[in-house]
């Protein structure tokens, strides 16, 4: 029998966030991962200014020898491009091998009992089995991914998933030729590159459609490829899926759910990873007074705005026509695409982009010659959304004033 204070299945970066910031509270923490480090997976590699700054509350210090720093973000497609600086720090862009690396080094100096290549047995109704022994615990963290099955053990099945698109990623050397990760708009799909070396770049796929490959997507960019024309490959492509999904609640007895298997925003919102920062941060804070109803009620809050802008991506990605009147009015007014970064951000709130942004957009849209085509609800719903802020995030915040 195996005994701890809290057992983390997954060891991901939401499940090593877990195990560090419990650990930083003082539990005996065992992580159990079926897989060996350093863990690889298809990712933009991205880190945003407020994931490093939850990253160093971790412990983990990241330097331009862990990756790349970059500078803000651009979105560029074929008709136009806009570009903003952050307003405070900077981002790094890091392989996710290494970032696995500086998690695993951090637990092991705590003290985080890692069992590599475990997997756990989740079956519904009957304690978990690690490599088939019995454990006992006080918490369980399920940090095991999109399709978790502790999530699914304790009746949360897969919550309501508003998007499913594809993922595919793929390194090159090069020097980087912008110190912004870039946001490729095409016809198929996004493609964003994140410097992660002095001669390294990331290139990740975004796509809706399964069957469309990484070469396709890059096809409809040939700006982007002319910029790729000759460096070499360094790694093979690599795929995964991506959801924004929303799940009733994230914890069940003694069992809370984190990073991607607790709910998750469309990968080209470059977030995933800092959400399961800020997630293990709530966490431990809970465990630590012993009420998983901190981390209930904390954990919308972290997913409100990424998924407020999942669904703006997600309009931008389907609706052409909408993609070349938004980014068109945003390359000419770029402050307002400044202010959407800040609050992505969290550093500016979604009341001041209403009054500031949402009037002049709306009306760019209006004006946009499809939108002749287009029936008139479903006209006002793109510009409520576009005036970014969904229903739903609506009604939340009303709710929560
Ligand atoms: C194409 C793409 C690009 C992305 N770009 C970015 C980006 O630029 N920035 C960003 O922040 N995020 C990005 N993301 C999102 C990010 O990759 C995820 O949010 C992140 O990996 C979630 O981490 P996790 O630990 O929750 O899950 P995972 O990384 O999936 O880890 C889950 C772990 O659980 C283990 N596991 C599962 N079941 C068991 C079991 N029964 N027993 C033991 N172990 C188990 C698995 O082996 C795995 O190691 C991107 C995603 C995709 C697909």
């Amino acid at each position: 029998m195996i005994r701890c204070d809290a057992l983390i299945v997954g060891g991901g970066p939401a499940g090593l966030a877990a195990a560090i910031a419990l650990r930083q509270k003082g539990l005996d923490v065992l992580l159990a991962d079926a897989l060996r480090p350093p863990i690889d997976k298809a990712c933009g590699e991205g880190l945003m200014p407020d994931a490093r700054k939850d990253l160093a509350a971790l412990g983990i210090s990241t330097s331009e020898q862990d990756g790349a720093s970059f500078d803000g973000i651009a979105f560029l497609s074929p008709r136009h491009q806009v570009a903003a600086h952050f307003e405070r720090g900077s981002g790094i862009g890091i392989r996710r091998l290494q970032l696995h690396s500086l998690l695993v080094a951090r637990c092991q100096e705590l003290g985080v009992r890692l069992a590599w290549g475990s997997r756990v047995l989740v079956s519904d109704g009957r304690p978990l089995l690690l490599d088939s022994k019995r454990c006992v615990y006080r918490y369980v963290v399920g940090a095991d991914g999109q399709s978790s099955r502790v999530r699914q053990s304790i009746g949360l099945g897969q919550g309501t998933t508003i998007s499913r698109r594809f993922g595919t990623r793929c390194h090159y050397r090069i020097k980087p030729w912008s110190r912004m990760v870039e946001v490729h708009w095409g016809e198929l799909g996004q493609a964003y590159i994140t410097p992660v070396g002095p001669q390294e770049i990331c290139v990740a796929i975004v796509a809706s459609d399964p069957v469309v490959r990484m070469e396709a997507v890059l096809a409809g960019l040939p700006a982007l490829q002319a910029h790729l024309q000759g460096a070499a490959k360094l790694s093979t492509v690599r795929g995964a899926l991506t959801t924004t999904r929303k799940l009733r609640r994230v914890t069940a007895g003694n069992v809370a759910l984190a990073g991607d298997a607790s709910g998750s925003a469309d990968a080209v919102t470059g977030e995933g990873i800092a959400l399961s920062f800020r997630q293990a941060l709530l966490l431990a804070k809970a465990i630590a007074v012993d009420d998983l109803g901190i981390y209930e009620a904390g954990h919308p809050a972290i997913l409100r705005m990424p998924h407020l802008m999942s669904r703006v991506m997600l309009r931008l990605d389907a609706w052409p026509w909408f993609r070349d009147s938004a980014l068109g009015l945003l390359s000419a007014q770029p402050q307002l695409f400044a202010h959407l970064l800040r609050m992505h951000l969290g550093e500016r709130s979604l009341g001041d982009f209403m009054l500031r942004g949402a009037p002049a957009l709306g009306l760019r849209l209006l004006l946009a010659p499809a939108a002749k085509h287009m029936p008139s609800g479903e006209l006002a719903h793109s510009i409520f959304t576009m005036g970014v802020v969904g229903e739903t995030e609506l009604n939340a915040q009303s709710r929560g004033r």
